[in-house]
């Protein structure tokens, strides 16, 4: 069978992600891997899973554990939620908040929520590829969001409206981004939600790193600085989607959203429609974990990860040639470096599994533009300080040898 004769039309912008494809090198023993975005697995809040599952499954309240529940989410776990959303400046209640199976597939059924063939997501140049392949699906076209640049919203509009569509949402990790490291400082979000208002779109804050912040002063989520305005959950534009992945497993699959009514009803819809709930067991043993060492947990993450982005800047100062650039995260887990114009990083890649076993993720794939060859992204959430220091010294090594200065 020809398979392409019955495959949809929005398949067509959907490809195999980069990362995947390298996270398969990560089981070679030699590679020093700073490819992976994610959490260290010696840091999992494991034996506090392993009490909350054993007790999920006992007595009388099994059934349920492992029951069909409702779309919207484990109400207790919606309630703890909301509680550490207030924290953060985001009064909301229960009702406010959707569970959904990782903050990626918030991604996919937002990007399912607004965007027709040929509309416009802004987004960042780079933006986290994740999203940009949830998005793919919907057929957008892509414009750059850079809320500080000098294009004005009547600009961004016609050009939108000249491709046939019309600008939907503005999409940003604003915390300690993936893939740069960057945060978006609070007169960028002020002028991002003016933009957002001129253009009458919504915003969408993935919020996935907020937690993990080592140091600098926090910057208020861009959901709370709407509020502040507005002063009603119900008027605000920006939907904001949590996860747990980063902070205490992504093997469970839970995030969230938190958003005005109208799109907290049309995402529960959706997610009966798709896959009716997230796995109760999950949420049940989350709600567990979460009640039980949240903060503190994310106290050890940040002092073990604020160690290793020190150790990623010290030895990237010592080993890069002067031509290439990188970033200071204050929190998160990457670094992202800029080579000098005309390298490209995927060939350097390639180049460096052969000769220096060194992993990293080539820039181009977080373009929605494929452009920008000479970015690379550097993850240093799984690798000690040692490893840190050898793998800086290999990759410096390698670009002084392929004429970066
Ligand atoms: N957003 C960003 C910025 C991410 O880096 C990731 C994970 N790499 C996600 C969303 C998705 O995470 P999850 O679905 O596990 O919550």
């Amino acid at each position: 069978m020809d398979w392409q004769n019955v495959l949809a039309a929005r398949n067509g912008r959907m490809k195999a992600s980069e990362i995947r494809e390298l996270l398969k090198l990560l089981d070679q023993p030699d590679i020093l891997s700073f490819a992976g975005g994610i959490p260290d697995p010696a840091l999992f809040p494991t034996e506090t899973f392993r009490d909350a599952m054993t007790e999920a499954l006992s007595g009388p309240a099994s059934g349920a554990a492992l029951q069909y529940s409702v779309s919207e989410g484990y109400l207790p776990l919606r309630d703890w939620i909301a509680g550490r959303m207030a924290q953060i400046g985001i009064p909301c209640t229960a009702q406010d908040v959707l569970i959904t199976s990782g903050s990626q597939q918030a991604l996919d059924y937002l990007g399912k929520l607004m965007l027709d063939p040929g509309d416009t997501a802004l987004v960042t140049w780079p933006a986290y590829m994740g999203a940009l392949g949830a998005f793919n699906a919907y057929q957008p076209r892509y414009d750059r969001l850079d809320p500080k640049g000098n294009r004005t919203s009547a600009d961004i509009a016609e050009a939108a409206q000249a491709d046939g569509g019309r600008v939907k949402f503005a999409y940003l990790s604003a915390d300690f981004a993936n893939p740069t490291g960057e945060t978006l400082d609070r007169a960028g979000r002020e002028a991002l939600l003016d933009l957002a208002e001129e253009l009458d779109i919504a915003v969408i804050e993935d919020a996935a790193y907020q937690a993990l912040r080592y140091d600098g002063e926090p910057v208020p989520p861009i959901l709370a600085l709407e509020l502040a305005r507005k002063g009603d959950l119900q008027e605000c534009r920006t939907i904001y989607s949590g996860s747990f992945s980063k902070v205490l497993s992504p093997g469970l699959r839970v995030g969230w959203v938190v958003a005005a009514r109208p799109v907290i009803q049309q995402l529960v819809l959706m997610k009966q429609a798709a896959d009716l709930h997230s796995p109760t067991l999950n949420q049940i043993a989350t709600n567990h974990v979460a009640r039980a060492i949240f903060d503190d947990h994310v106290a050890r993450l940040r002092t073990t990860y604020a160690a290793r982005r020190d150790a990623m800047l010290s030895a990237l100062a010592r080993y890069m040639p002067e031509g290439v650039r990188f970033t200071k995260p204050e929190g998160g887990m990457f670094v992202w470096l800029t080579l000098p114009p005309g390298m490209d990083a995927a060939e350097l890649l390639a180049q460096s599994l052969k000769t220096e076993r060194v992993a990293f993720v080539p820039g181009r794939a977080f373009f929605a533009d494929g452009s920008n060859g000479n970015t690379l992204r550097l993850s240093f959430s799984c690798a000690n300080a040692a490893q840190i220091e050898e793998g800086m010294k290999r990759l410096g090594r390698l670009l002084s040898s392929v004429g970066a200065r």
